[in-house]
C-alpha cells in the first residue's frame, strides 16, 4: 500500500530529545526552542519567531494580538482548513468568506475589496500548497483600509513571494509542523511577527499572560500577571524533535520538489488530454513541494480516479469542504455563492507526497493514473 503521507524522520530526533530530557529543563522556552526560533528569524527575516504547540494556536495568538472582538469581521478564503476560521471565531469575529482564484485555490485578491465594511479588521490569506497569494495586492488593500494581514502560512515553509519569504510579509503569520507538513514535530507551530508593535505582547500572551520571558532575560526583577494569554509554548521535547528536522530543511525541500517535478512531468500530457488541471504556480511565487494536486473536470472523474488508485493500493485524498457551506457556518454565511471554492471542494484530489516516496512508487502512481 502506498499511503497518502508518511512523516519523515531525519534520524537525529531521538538524539536531540535525549539531550533535552537529560538537560534537566524540559518545559518550554529552553535551548532547543531558542535555537529553532533564531533559525527562523535569521533565515526568513521574521522580526520575532515564537514556537507554538500548533498552527491553530499561532492563529489564536494572532487573533488576540489583532484585538479581534465580537462583531469584527475577518476576510479569508472559504477553501481552507477549519483552524484558519476558528481562531478568529473564538474571539467573536464574523468570518467573511472570499472565493478562490480561477487558476489556483488561493484567495482571489480581486474579490477582497468588495467584502470590506466598516467592521473589517483583518485579511487572512492562506498560501495554499505553499504557493503565495498575491501579497502586493493584498497588502495594498490592507493599507488603504487600515487592516491587518495575517498570513496562514501553515503549508508555506521555505516558500516565497517575489523573493520574500512567506510569513515575512503580513503583520504576522502562522506556520504548522503537523506531521502532514514538510517540516514536522508531530504537532507544532510557529508564530512569526513582522510588525514590531506586536512583539512585546506576543511573548506575554505566549507565557500565560505573564512577563516571564522578560524576567528570564533579566529585563525585569520579578514577573507576574500583566495581560490575557494561554499556555501556547511547546515543551523542549517537541523543540528538540523540530530542531532535527530543521537541520535537514534543505535536503527535505529538495527531495519533495523533485517528487513534485516528477509528478508534473509524468502527468502533463495525460492531464491536457483529459481536461485535468495540474498545480498552477504564478510567476511571483515559488514551489516548496508541499502538495501535488489535480483538479478534475467533474466530481465523477475525481471519484473514479480515487477509486482506481485505491484498487491499486494507492491512497489519494481530497480535502477542504468549503467552510461557508459547513454545518457550523452556513446559516451565518447566507446564500452568497463562492463558485471556485465549491469547484475545488468537488474536484481537487491530492496525490501521495512524502520524503520516502520511491521513484518506482511515483512511476507506479503515474502509470495507474495515465493508463486510462
Ligand atoms: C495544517 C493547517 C492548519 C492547522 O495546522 P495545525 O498545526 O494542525 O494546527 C491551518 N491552516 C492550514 C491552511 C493548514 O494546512
Amino acid at each position: 500500500m502506498i499511503p497518502f503521507n508518511k512523516p519523515y524522520l531525519t534520524g537525529k530526533e531521538m538524539h536531540y530529545i535525549y539531550q533535552a530530557v537529560y538537560s534537566g529543563k524540559i518545559s518550554g522556552n529552553g535551548l532547543f526552542t531558542k535555537k529553532c526560533q533564531r533559525l527562523f528569524e535569521e533565515h526568513y527575516g521574521f522580526k520575532k519567531a515564537l514556537l507554538t504547540t500548533s498552527c491553530t494556536d499561532a492563529l489564536e495568538m494572532c487573533a488576540i494580538l489583532a484585538e479581534i472582538k465580537t462583531g469584527d469581521e475577518v476576510i479569508m478564503p472559504s477553501y481552507t482548513f477549519v483552524s484558519t476560521a476558528i481562531a478568529f471565531v473564538r474571539q467573536g469575529a464574523k468570518i467573511i468568506f472570499a472565493d478562490s482564484r480561477n487558476d489556483h485555490p488561493g484567495i482571489d485578491e480581486n474579490k477582497i475589496e468588495e467584502l470590506i465594511s466598516s467592521k473589517t479588521k483583518a485579511i487572512v490569506p492562506v498560501h495554499y500548497a505553499g504557493v503565495a497569494c498575491n501579497m502586493d495586492k493584498i497588502m495594498d488593500i490592507a493599507s488603504k483600509y487600515n487592516l491587518l494581514v495575517i498570513e496562514d502560512a501553515a503549508q508555506a515553509i521555505d516558500s516565497a513571494y517575489k523573493g520574500k519569504a512567506l510569513g515575512s510579509i503580513g503583520h504576522m503569520a502562522a506556520f504548522s509542523f503537523h506531521e502532514t507538513k514538510n517540516i514536522n514535530a508531530g504537532e507544532g507551530g510557529l508564530l512569526a511577527i513582522n510588525d514590531e508593535r506586536f512583539i512585546r505582547r506576543s511573548e506575554i500572551i505566549w507565557e500565560k499572560g505573564t512577563n516571564r520571558a522578560e524576567f528570564f532575560r533579566g529585563e525585569v526583577n520579578k514577573y507576574g500577571w500583566v495581560d490575557t494569554g494561554s499556555s501556547f509554548l511547546p515543551s523542549e521535547i517537541i523543540a528538540a524533535y523540530l530542531w532535527a528536522q530543521l537541520e535537514n530543511l534543505e535536503n527535505i525541500q529538495t527531495k519533495r520538489k523533485k517528487i513534485w517535478e516528477k509528478y508534473y512531468n509524468g502527468l502533463s500530457e495525460w492531464a491536457g488530454k483529459n481536461g485535468v488541471r495540474l498545480p498552477f504556480i504564478p510567476d511571483y511565487a515559488t514551489n516548496n513541494g508541499h502538495m501535488f494536486y489535480l483538479v478534475c473536470k467533474t466530481a465523477g472523474q475525481r471519484s473514479d480516479l480515487i477509486k482506481r488508485l485505491k484498487d491499486n493500493d494507492i491512497l489519494a485524498v481530497f480535502h477542504y469542504l468549503s467552510l461557508h457551506k459547513s454545518n457550523y457556518y452556513k446559516d451565518i454565511h447566507g446564500d452568497r455563492k463562492l463558485e471556485n471554492s465549491d469547484f475545488y471542494t468537488d474536484n481537487l484530489v491530492r496525490l501521495p507526497l512524502y520524503y520516502e516516496l520511491e521513484e518506482q512508487d511515483i512511476d507506479n502512481i503515474i502509470k495507474t493514473i495515465t493508463l486510462k
